[in-house]
């Protein structure tokens, strides 16, 4: 994996305030002094630091991204909701859809596709996540979910190359519990062979999260046809994450 192009993903989810510029602040340090290796680090603060967090990684390597996103193109009379087109003027870069965490609140596929839709209009680039549960892994369903989550989140979708598909096996995501690497080679080689040939993605982007951590990342990133991470919880500690990015290289 030394060799390419990588992204690390943090995932804050409902944590962090005002004082978490500190935590960033780290991240930007290391990432200055690291400039030599070939990562970008995308930061997805929840809604309220995003302004803060902007403003703070101008003319760094450091990206911003929002966790959520309402499908609607024109702001409109949706309490409580955020624009693809507000995000994009807080100067985010990516949007996250479908995690499985708002999966799991009511976001189904359509509205998946209807996010991607506005997401592209307004040039914002795209994680896609996708992941099975246990239950479906244990019916060996996995495929079959993986492949519908994707055709339908991408139907009549013609640019494509802003995706990043984030394979999040929900079993694994907050658990500690990591796949097995023979497992997980199979099903990103199984993923990148369908995003090439059914959904005609020239050079599709997968990465994998679910428990990634300054410890399993030296057996993940054994991995390597993976383009990345998507890091919850250890994305957290700048002294964690920076530890996940430096061993990936090592
Ligand atoms: C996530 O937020 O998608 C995630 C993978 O979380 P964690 O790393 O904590 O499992």
């Amino acid at each position: 994996m030394t060799n390419k192009f990588i992204h690390f993903i943090a995932n804050w989810k409902m944590f962090g305030d005002i004082n978490s510029i500190k935590s960033l602040n780290k991240v930007i340090k290391f990432s200055n002094i690291y400039k030599k290796k070939k990562f970008s680090i995308i930061y997805c603060p929840p809604y309220t630091l995003l302004n803060l967090f902007s403003r703070k990684v101008k003319n760094t390597r450091i990206l911003l991204g929002a966790q959520n996103c309402h499908h609607e193109q024109k702001n409109s009379a949706f309490t409580g909701s955020i624009s693809a087109k507000m995000i994009k003027k807080l100067g985010a870069k990516y949007v996250i859809v479908g995690h499985s965490e708002v999966r799991d609140a009511g976001e189904t596929d359509l509205l998946v596709n209807k996010k991607i839709k506005t997401l592209i209009d307004n040039n914002l680039k795209i994680i896609l996540c996708i992941g099975e549960t246990l239950s479906q892994k244990k019916k060996k369903q996995t495929f079959k979910v993986l492949k519908n989550q994707i055709s339908r989140g991408l139907k009549g979708i013609k640019k494509k190359n802003n995706i990043l598909i984030a394979y999040e096996p929900i079993w694994s995501i907050g658990t500690g519990i990591i796949p097995k690497i023979f497992d997980l080679d199979r099903k990103i080689k199984y993923l990148k062979n369908f995003l090439i040939k059914k959904i005609k993605i020239k050079n599709p982007k997968v990465l994998y999260g679910g428990s990634v951590n300054h410890k399993n990342i030296t057996y993940l990133k054994k991995i390597d046809i993976l383009d990345g991470f998507l890091i919850g919880g250890a994305s957290h500690s700048p002294k964690k994450f920076i530890d996940i990015i430096k061993k990936t290289f090592i």
